[in-house]
C-alpha cells in the first residue's frame, strides 16, 4: 500500500479510493517523508484503508503522522461518518474512551524546584495512585458513581475537586449531557467505583515539566504561559469503567451488525448505525465514560494541587488548568464538507480536537487564538502546546495528533530498552521517574515513540495546529 501513495502536498499523502475494494472514500496521510518512512511497517495503513470502507464514512479516512496500529482502527485517525445513519464503531474510540491530556500552569519558575526533582516525583508518586486497576482515595456508592457519569467535571465542583474557573477551560466543559448510566453494565461501573483520581498503568502520567521555549508570544500569553514556568501535564482517561463498556459494546455491535446489513473487513471494526438502539445506547455509554474521565483528571488535578501546596509551602502555589483535551472520543459536529454544511459522527481515535479561532464551541477566553491543542511527546524528550487552526476546520474535521506516536510495539521496547540505562541516561538530564513497574517504563521508553519535533513540524507546517511553546519534563510519574 505504501508505493501506491499519492503525493497531495508536502505533507499529504493519499491512497485513492481504487487501491482495494470496498473503499468508499479516500486514505489520507499527514506526513513528512521522513514520517513515511517509519510509517507502514505495522498494520496501520492497512486498517486506514479499511475505515474508509465503513458506512456513512464521509471526505476521507485519515490519520495523522502519530499513527500507528491501533484495534481496528489506526491510532492518530478520524473517521466522520454522516448523521443520523453512518456508522458508530467502539474501535473508532478506543478502549480507554476520553483519554486525553490536561495541562496546568503554575506560577512558579523552574529555578523554585532547583535540586529537589526527585523529592517533587516522590511527593506527588504518594499522592497520586498509579498502577493497573489501582483504586483510588475516593469511596463512591453507586448511586454517587452515577451522579460523576451524568453530571462530568460538574460533580467535582459540587463536590469540592474542582474551582468554577476549571470548568471553562475542559473541552465540552467536562460533561457530555447525553450520557445515561442506565446504558452501563454493572460490572463496568464494578470496575470503576473506586478508580476516580486514579492514574492507571504503563502509558498513562502526571509529569512536572517548564516551559522551554514560546514559538508565539502573543497567543502564549493569552494561554498564561512563559519560559521557564512549571507546568503540569496529566494524561490518563476512564480506566476499568471505560474499559469494561467499550469490551461490552465491541460484542454488542458483532452480534448486531448483521441485522442492519452492515459487513466490515475485519471485525475490530464492528459498527452500527449512529441513530439504531444499539448506536444510542453505546453512545451514551461512551458519553457517561467520557465524563467519568473528565472527572478522573479533575480529581486527579486536586490531589495535585494538596501536594503541590504542601512541597512548595511558603510561595505561590497556585495551579490553574490552561485545558483539558479528549483524544479518544466520538462526538456529533458540523463541518462544511465540499462547500456544504454537514452533521457527522467524528471519530476521534488518538486524534485531538483542533478548532480554530472563533468556532462557537471554543470557550470564550480562548476565542481569538483557537483552542488550546496538548501534544505529549515522551518522559525523556519535549512535549507541545497548540493552537486550532482554521484549516483544520477545512481540512481534518477540525482535528489534529495527539502524540509523538508509537514507533516500537510494547513487546519491541521491553526487548531494545535497557532499564538501567535508561534511568541513568533520564538523571543525566535531571529526569525523575517514579513508576511502579519497571517493564512499564522500559516500554514507554523514549526510542519507543517517533520524533515528536518531526510529528509537531508536519502538523504545524500543514496547517493542522501552530506551535505555541514547547514544554520539557523534569518529573514524571507513571503507572
Ligand atoms: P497514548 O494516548 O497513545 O497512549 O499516548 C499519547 C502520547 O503520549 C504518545 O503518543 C506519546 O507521544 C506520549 N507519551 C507517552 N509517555 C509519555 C510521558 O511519559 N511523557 C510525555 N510527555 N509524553 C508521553
Ligand atoms: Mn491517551
Ligand atoms: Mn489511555
Amino acid at each position: 500500500l505504501k508505493s501506491q501513495l499519492v503525493k497531495k502536498s508536502d505533507y499529504l499523502w493519499e491512497l485513492p479510493p481504487h487501491v482495494k475494494k470496498g473503499m468508499r472514500v479516500p486514505a489520507q496521510v499527514y506526513a513528512s517523508k521522513k514520517i513515511l518512512e517509519e510509517i507502514g511497517g505495522d498494520k496501520s495503513l492497512e486498517q486506514l484503508t479499511n475505515v474508509a470502507m465503513l458506512p456513512g464514512i464521509t471526505k476521507a479516512s485519515i490519520v495523522m503522522p502519530d499513527v500507528h496500529e491501533g484495534y481496528g482502527f489506526p491510532i492518530g485517525g478520524i473517521a466522520a461518518t454522516a448523521w443520523p445513519d453512518g456508522g458508530i464503531s467502539p474501535g473508532g474510540i478506543g478502549y480507554d474512551i476520553n483519554c486525553g491530556v490536561r495541562l496546568l500552569t503554575s506560577n512558579l519558575q523552574k529555578e523554585d524546584l532547583k535540586g529537589r526533582g526527585e523529592e517533587l516525583a516522590k511527593a506527588l508518586y504518594a499522592q497520586i495512585p498509579s498502577g493497573v486497576g489501582k483504586g483510588g482515595n475516593i469511596q463512591l456508592s453507586e448511586k454517587e458513581l452515577d451522579k460523576v457519569l451524568t453530571l462530568g467535571v460538574q460533580w467535582a465542583l459540587k463536590n469540592g475537586y474542582a474551582n468554577k474557573e476549571d470548568i471553562d477551560k475542559i473541552e465540552s466543559r467536562g460533561r457530555l449531557d447525553n450520557a445515561d448510566p442506565v446504558c452501563v453494565s454493572e460490572y463496568a461501573k464494578k470496575r470503576g467505583i473506586d478508580q476516580l483520581g486514579t492514574i492507571g498503568s504503563g502509558n498513562h502520567f502526571v509529569e512536572v515539566s517548564y516551559v522551554d521555549k514560546i514559538f508565539d508570544q502573543e497567543v502564549a500569553q493569552i494561554f498564561g504561559l512563559r519560559e521557564g514556568q512549571l507546568t503540569i501535564l496529566i494524561h490518563t482517561g476512564s480506566r476499568g469503567l471505560g474499559h469494561q463498556i467499550a469490551s461490552d459494546y465491541m460484542k454488542l455491535m458483532v452480534a448486531s451488525m448483521g441485522k442492519y446489513g452492515i459487513e466490515v473487513p475485519d471485525r475490530e471494526l464492528a459498527c452500527v448505525p449512529f441513530n439504531s438502539q444499539e448506536g444510542q445506547q453505546y453512545f451514551k455509554s461512551m458519553a457517561a465514560a467520557a465524563n467519568y474521565a473528565w472527572c478522573n483528571r479533575q480529581v486527579i488535578t486536586w490531589e495535585i494541587r494538596n501536594a503541590w501546596k504542601e512541597f512548595f509551602k511558603g510561595k505561590d502555589t497556585k495551579l490553574g488548568v490552561l485545558y483539558d483535551v479528549a483524544h479518544n472520543i466520538a462526538k456529533v459536529e458540523e463541518h462544511v464538507v465540499e462547500g456544504k454544511k454537514k452533521k457527522l459522527i467524528v471519530h476521534r481515535k488518538g486524534s485531538t480536537r483542533s478548532f480554530g479561532p472563533g468556532h462557537p464551541e471554543v470557550t470564550e477566553c480562548y476565542k481569538s487564538t483557537g483552542q488550546p491543542v496538548i501534544i505529549p511527546g515522551s518522559m525523556g524528550t519535549a512535549s507541545y502546546v497548540m493552537a486550532g487552526t482554521a484549516q483544520a476546520m477545512d481540512e481534518s474535521f477540525g482535528s489534529t495528533c495527539h502524540g509523538a506516536g508509537r514507533r516500537m510495539s510494547r513487546r519491541a521496547a521491553q526487548r531494545a530498552v535497557n532499564i538501567h540505562e535508561l534511568e541513568k541516561e533520564l538523571v543525566g538530564k535531571n529526569i525523575f521517574v517514579r513508576a511502579g513497574s519497571r517493564s512499564g517504563v522500559s516500554e514507554e521508553a523514549p526510542i519507543a515513540y517517533k520524533d515528536i519535533e518531526e510529528v509537531i513540524e508536519v502538523v504545524h507546517q500543514a496547517g493542522l495546529a501552530k506551535k505555541i511553546a514547547r514544554l520539557r519534563p523534569l518529573a514524571v510519574i507513571k503507572g
